[in-house]
């Protein structure tokens, strides 16, 4: 699943493409989440996740991993390690297994309330489009459901009125946070064209449908009823 607007891969025939190239598939997991992620079975050979994401799961440490098989990790991941050093220490490694024992109570619960959130989020007046691959209304609905057998735990919305707009929406929110981190425990609001996305040229941004109003939303652990009355309010706000 694409960052930030939720465009799927269809990783099956992706790898069967690749495959019959002699390529290897390398797949970045990290919005479908661990918990969602079925991309070795579907063909995948390498699959990354960024672990300062959902497996931290707290915001505390930054980390990333690589899932291959014994051959792959040996002969070309650890040469590569061994060159440029990159290498986790001992306590933010302990973090991340910690994070690791209630990875899936926590994405199962966000990808819940994520869902509602959403669902209420359609059709309101002051948004274009809603994305969220669990809306029957997401183009790739169908891919989501085959793929992941979820919507996952963010979602996506484009602020009609613009850039001035969604700053306004975002400063009103008073639970979820601004921040550019995601699966946290914590709701967190992004603005992606100014700040993940920045660097990208207008033409990218336009290509990619990242427009000034768009909002990414890391949907966390909070009471979903509090997360929607925050939206609404902020949505109110404008
Ligand atoms: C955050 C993120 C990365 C990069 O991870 P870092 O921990 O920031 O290096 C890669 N892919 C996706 C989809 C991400 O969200």
């Amino acid at each position: 699943m694409s960052n930030p607007t939720l465009e799927l891969v269809e990783i099956r025939e992706v790898s069967r493409i690749a495959h019959a190239a002699g390529a290897i598939v390398v797949c970045d997991n990290v919005f479908a989440t661990p918990i969602y992620s079925r991309a070795v079975e579907q063909g995948a050979d390498v699959v990354v996740y960024s672990t300062t994401k959902h497996i931290d799961g707290q915001g505390r440490a930054l980390g990333g991993v690589v899932c291959a098989s014994r051959e792959y990790i040996r002969k070309t991941l650890e040469p590569y390690m061994k060159h440029t050093g990159g290498s986790m220490s001992p306590f933010t490694a302990w973090i991340m297994l910690n994070g690791m024992a209630t990875l899936d109570l926590r994405c199962r619960a966000m990808a819940e309330a994520a869902a509602g959130i959403a669902a209420a989020l359609e059709g309101h007046a002051a948004l274009g489009r809603v994305i969220y691959p669990g809306l029957a209304s997401h183009p790739q609905h169908g891919l989501a459901m085959a793929q992941m057998g979820t919507g996952g735990t963010l979602v996506a919305f484009d602020i009609k009125a613009g850039k001035e707009a969604a700053f306004r929406f975002m400063n009103a929110l008073e639970i979820i946070k601004i921040s550019n981190n995601l699966g946290d425990a914590k709701s967190i609001a992004t603005h992606p064209a100014t700040t993940t996305h920045q660097r990208l040229p207008q033409d990218q941004k336009d290509a990619l449908g990242i427009t000034p109003g768009l909002i990414r939303l890391s949907v966390g652990l909070e009471d979903p009823g509090d997360l929607t009355r925050d939206l609404m309010r902020a949505l109110a706000a404008i």
